[in-house]
């Protein structure tokens, strides 16, 4: 009984208070080392409430923000929030409140023209405005990202571009760019796997291992000279190819090291407990080409490209998840499956884990911390701070439940208390 009266009573308080859900509240810091010498922070606080706000950058060439116009008619009543950069203006993301689900969301302005994204000419996947969402700081626990195509990361100051995520084994098939040619094949002719190999060959030769017979070789090669072809082998155990496992040529390597099986390579490549892919020749130390590479990967896999050293050095990086489910960013060579050689760069700085088809983006509490840039929607949990980074700007949102809504919530839970059947209302 007195349960039932304390829910009216709290009921009558929280009819009358403002129904606002929660707000949230924005902290800017912005570096200015380009007036003295001494650096100095710039810091603003927001509050915005369910009608949202807009971020906008401010180009340093306006000098107050009072004197920026307020270009949008006062329908709608958002708050604006100003972000001085150098090169920058206009809006760059908007905070929303959506009813449905009762959430505050933060939605980025992605720039789709390449013309404006680009920074540094090339193919530099970043533009100035972009926001960059830091991990390992979501409120007390430390948050993952899961990673798909075309996200981009920073560690540091080195930028992370998630160029290719391969599930399946799309291109395993595709071998005969780098397999023997057909006219010096006779000898391992089935090596190619191919239906119209092995029918040409199977009556001819059964058994890779044994050198063809006199008849056969008469039968399969008339006209041809006395000498027979040279039978290729793998330069790592000596065998000739089969079929699922065929010979390949995938560098410039010649002679006795010209040919090696698919699956002797691909254990070559990738040391055994490590998830990095050697995509370099051990022999004439050329690059595999591309086609190679996208074939002797085993999936899952990914292929990185990171941009260090003030993006002077651009590398490439496979790291294929087929025997081991991490893989390790970081400068120090040794401890890393992905060497990211970067001042600003921890010796061990981030994990990618794959779990279940997905791709796991882990910070390791490094120095300089671990950034996603944002190209969707984030949902801004209430209780929860988050850390972003524009330019030369950091931002700091946190979204906060009014005192009616935490009351509200209560109110539910002794609701359910009383009316459920642990309640003791007898
Ligand atoms: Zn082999
Ligand atoms: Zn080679």
């Amino acid at each position: 009984a007195t349960s039932t009266a304390l829910v009216a009573d709290a009921q009558l308080v929280v009819s009358g208070m403002s129904r606002q859900r929660g707000w949230v509240s924005v902290s800017v810091q912005t570096y200015q080392s380009h007036r003295t010498s001494a650096q100095r922070i710039l810091q603003q606080e927001y509050t915005v409430d369910e009608t949202g706000a807009t971020l906008n950058a401010l180009s340093r060439t306006s000098d107050a923000p009072e004197e920026e116009p307020e270009q949008q008619a006062s329908t709608t009543p958002t708050t604006s929030i100003f972000i001085r950069d150098w090169k920058l203006s206009g809006r760059r993301a908007y905070i929303r409140y959506d009813n449905d689900n009762s959430s505050f969301w933060f939605n980025p302005v992605v720039n789709d023209d390449p013309r404006h994204n680009s920074v540094s000419g090339s193919d530099f996947p970043c533009s100035r405005g972009d926001i960059f969402l830091k991990l390992g700081m979501r409120g007390a626990r430390l948050i993952p990202w899961q990673l798909k195509e075309g996200d981009v990361f920073r560690l540091g100051q080195a930028y992370v571009l998630v160029s290719k995520v391969r599930l399946t084994s799309d291109t395993t098939m595709d071998v005969s760019a780098f397999s023997p040619p057909p006219r010096e094949q006779t000898a391992v002719l089935a090596s190619t796997g191919t239906d119209a190999a092995r029918d040409s060959a199977g009556s001819a030769e059964s058994d890779d291992d044994e050198p063809p017979t006199p008849g056969s070789q008469r039968s399969s090669g008339a006209g041809e000279p006395s000498t027979p072809p040279p039978a290729h082998e793998c330069y790592i155990c000596y065998e000739a190819g089969e079929a699922g496992n065929p010979l390949i040529s995938p560098c410039m390597c010649q002679g006795s090291v010209k040919f090696v099986h698919l699956n002797c390579l691909q254990r070559w490549i990738q040391p055994e407990g490590s998830s990095a892919v050697n995509t370099h020749c051990s022999i004439c130390k050329g690059r595999y080409p591309e086609k190679a590479q996208a074939m002797m990967i085993r999936p899952p896999a990914l292929l990185l490209e990171s941009w260090s050293n003030h993006r002077a050095l651009r590398l490439r990086h496979w790291v294929s998840f087929a025997n081991h489910s991490t893989a390790s960013l970081g400068r120090f060579t040794e401890h890393n499956d992905v060497v990211i050689p970067d001042h600003s760069v921890s010796g061990e700085h981030a994990l990618i884990i794959h779990s279940g088809d997905q791709f796991w983006l882990h910070d390791r509490e490094s120095s300089n911390g671990t950034f996603i840039r944002l190209s969707a929607p984030l949902k801004l949990a209430f209780g929860e701070t988050l850390q972003m980074k524009m330019g030369k700007s950091l931002l700091s949102l946190q979204a906060k439940r009014s005192r009616w809504s935490r009351l509200r919530m209560r109110l539910n839970i002794l609701r359910l208390g009383s009316a459920g059947p642990g309640g003791d209302d007898g």
